[in-house]
C-alpha cells in the first residue's frame, strides 16, 4: 500500500459531531408509509392474522403496541434518552478520506460509527428500549439466544442497567470455542447458557439424542422462547427482524440526515450490511422515509453474504421465523426455515430470513440488494483498517465492500458519487477470522 495524501477536506467535514441534545426525540416508525401494506403475522394453523394479545406470554405490552404502530414518530423517554448518551450517543459521522485516496476514487465516502458502544455495535440502541420497556412493566429477567454474542453482550448490558436478569442461550460452539462475549455477558450479571441445554424441554430431547450436539442458533431461539414462557416473570427479547427492533435504531438514522445536513452533503447511495435488517433499517429507514415522501433521491444498497442469500435468492413467502416452527408465520425473502447457513464468520448474518418491512422496501424496488463473497469482505475490512485504522466486525466488512465496490464503478464512470455506510461494529473480539484471512487459509463458504 503506497503512502496516502488525501485530499484536504476540511476538519469539519472528517468528523461530523452532534450535541447530546440532537440525540432524537422520537423514533421513526416506517409502517405507516410502506409501499404495500404491510402483510400481518399468521398463525400457522389457522392462517389467520395473529392478535397482538397472542403475544403478550412472550413480549411486554407496549413493545407489542410499537410491533403494529400506526404513529409515525413514537417518543422516546427521558429517562431512556439519558441511557443513550450515558452509552455514547450520538455517535459520530466519519469521512473516509484516506479510503477515498487509496481507491483514488472521486466518491467521498461517509461512515457512521455505531462501533463506539460499549459492547462495540449498534445492537444496545434497541436493547436499552427493550429493557426500559420491560423493566416498567415489572418484568424481572430477559430470555435470549445469541450466536457469537454481539446480542447477548447487548442484552445483558442493557438489562443490568435497568436492573433486570438476563438468561442467554449461547450456541454451545461458540460458547466453547468464542469464549470472550460469554465473559463481557458475565461481567454484567447475565447467565449464559451453553445451547443446546437441559433447562429446557426442546434442549432435552435434542441433548438425549446427541449429548454432543454443537447447537445453532434456531434451536437457541426455541430454548429461550420456552425458557420465557416458562420462567417466573420472564419474557422474550429479540435483537433484529422485529418491526419495533428496527424502529428502536433509527435514531442512528435521524442522526445521520442532521449530519449531512451539517456538512452540507446529498448522499447517494446509503448501504448498509444486513443479516435479520436493524443496523440497515436503523440507519437508512429515515431517509427512505423522505424518498417515499418524494423529498430525497438517495439510493439504498443492502448487501449480504453470498453464502446466505436470502436477499438475493430467497423467495418472498411466509415462512416461520425460526427452526423449532414456534413463530407465527412472517412474510419475508427467506432462504426457509431449515435452512443450514455455512459457518461464515460474520456470525451476526447466518439468518434464513429478511426483516419484513425491509422485504416490503426490496420488493418495491426501493432497497437495492447486493450479495459479496468472504474473502473480498475480509480484503475490504484490512483495507479499511490500514487506510481508516479501524478493524471492523466481519457483518461491517460487509457493508465496507458493497461502499468501496460502488466508489470503484464510480471512479469508473468518474462520477463524484458520495457515499455513506453504516459501521455496525468493530472486529475486536473477531480476530479469528482475520488470522485465517492473512494466513491465506480463509474459505469463501466459511470455516470459521
Ligand atoms: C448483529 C450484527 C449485524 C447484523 O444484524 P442486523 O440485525 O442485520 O443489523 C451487523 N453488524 C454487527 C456489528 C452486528 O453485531
Amino acid at each position: 500500500m503506497q503512502a496516502l495524501k488525501p485530499e484536504s477536506a476540511g476538519a469539519s467535514d472528517v468528523k461530523i459531531l452532534l450535541d447530546t441534545e440532537d440525540l432524537p426525540k422520537a423514533w421513526y416508525n416506517i409502517l405507516p408509509d410502506l409501499p404495500a401494506p404491510f402483510p400481518p403475522y399468521l398463525h400457522p394453523g389457522t392462517k389467520e392474522p395473529v392478535p397482538p394479545q397472542a403475544f403478550e406470554p412472550l413480549f411486554p405490552k407496549e413493545l407489542i403496541r410499537q410491533e403494529m404502530s400506526p404513529n409515525r414518530a413514537e417518543p422516546i423517554p427521558e429517562e431512556l434518552r439519558e441511557a443513550y448518551f450515558r452509552i455514547g450517543r450520538p455517535t459520530p459521522l466519519y469521512r473516509a478520506t484516506r479510503l477515498e485516496a487509496f481507491l483514488k476514487t472521486p466518491a467521498r465516502i461517509y461512515y457512521k460509527r455505531e462501533d463506539l458502544s460499549p459492547v462495540g455495535s449498534h445492537k444496545p440502541n434497541t436493547a436499552f428500549a427493550q429493557a426500559y420497556f420491560a423493566s416498567r412493566e415489572g418484568v424481572e429477567a430477559y430470555a435470549t439466544e445469541t450466536g457469537a454474542g454481539q446480542w447477548g453482550s447487548a442484552l445483558a448490558l442493557a438489562a443490568n442497567y435497568f436492573g433486570m436478569k438476563a438468561k442467554v442461550f449461547m450456541v454451545r460452539v461458540s460458547y466453547d470455542q468464542k469464549p470472550y462475549r460469554k465473559y463481557v455477558m458475565q461481567l454484567y450479571g447475565a447467565e449464559v447458557i451453553p445451547s443446546p441445554s437441559d433447562r429446557t424441554n426442546v434442549g432435552k430431547k435434542i441433548l438425549a439424542a446427541d449429548p454432543d450436539h454443537p447447537g445453532s442458533l434456531g434451536i437457541a431461539i426455541s430454548e429461550a422462547i420456552e425458557a420465557a414462557v416458562t420462567g417466573t416473570n420472564t419474557k422474550y427479547s429479540l435483537g433484529s427482524v422485529l418491526n419495533h427492533v428496527l424502529m428502536h435504531q433509527t435514531i442512528i438514522g435521524q442522526e445521520v440526515i442532521r449530519q449531512f445536513e451539517l456538512a452540507d452533503v446529498t448522499p447517494d447511495y446509503m448501504v448498509g450490511s444486513v443479516g435479520g435488517g436493524s443496523n440497515f433499517a436503523g440507519f437508512a429507514y429515515p431517509m427512505i422515509g423522505e424518498r417515499l415522501h418524494g423529498r430525497s433521491e438517495t439510493r439504498f444498497v443492502a448487501v449480504e453474504p453470498v453464502s446466505v442469500p436470502s436477499m438475493t435468492q430467497g423467495k418472498y413467502e411466509y415462512d416461520f421465523g425460526d427452526t423449532g416452527e414456534m413463530t407465527p408465520l412472517v412474510k419475508m425473502h427467506t432462504l426457509g426455515h431449515t435452512f443450514v447457513p455455512p459457518r461464515i464468520h460474520a456470525g451476526g448474518l447466518r439468518y434464513h430470513g429478511t426483516a419484513a418491512t425491509l422485504s416490503v422496501l426490496l420488493d418495491a424496488g426501493i432497497v437495492e440488494p447486493r450479495a459479496v463473497d468472504q474473502l473480498s469482505t475480509f480484503e475490504a475490512g484490512q483495507i479499511f483498517a490500514k487506510t481508516e485504522g479501524l478493524i471492523p466486525a466481519p457483518e461491517t466488512c460487509h457493508a465496507i465492500r458493497g461502499a468501496i465496490d460502488l466508489a470503484l464503478e464510480a471512479k469508473a464512470r468518474n462520477e463524484e458519487t458520495v457515499i455513506a455506510f453504516n459501521y455496525s461494529g468493530h472486529g475486536l473480539l473477531d480476530l479469528e477470522g482475520y488470522r485465517q484471512f492473512m494466513e491465506g487459509s480463509l474459505k469463501n463458504n466459511g470455516n470459521a
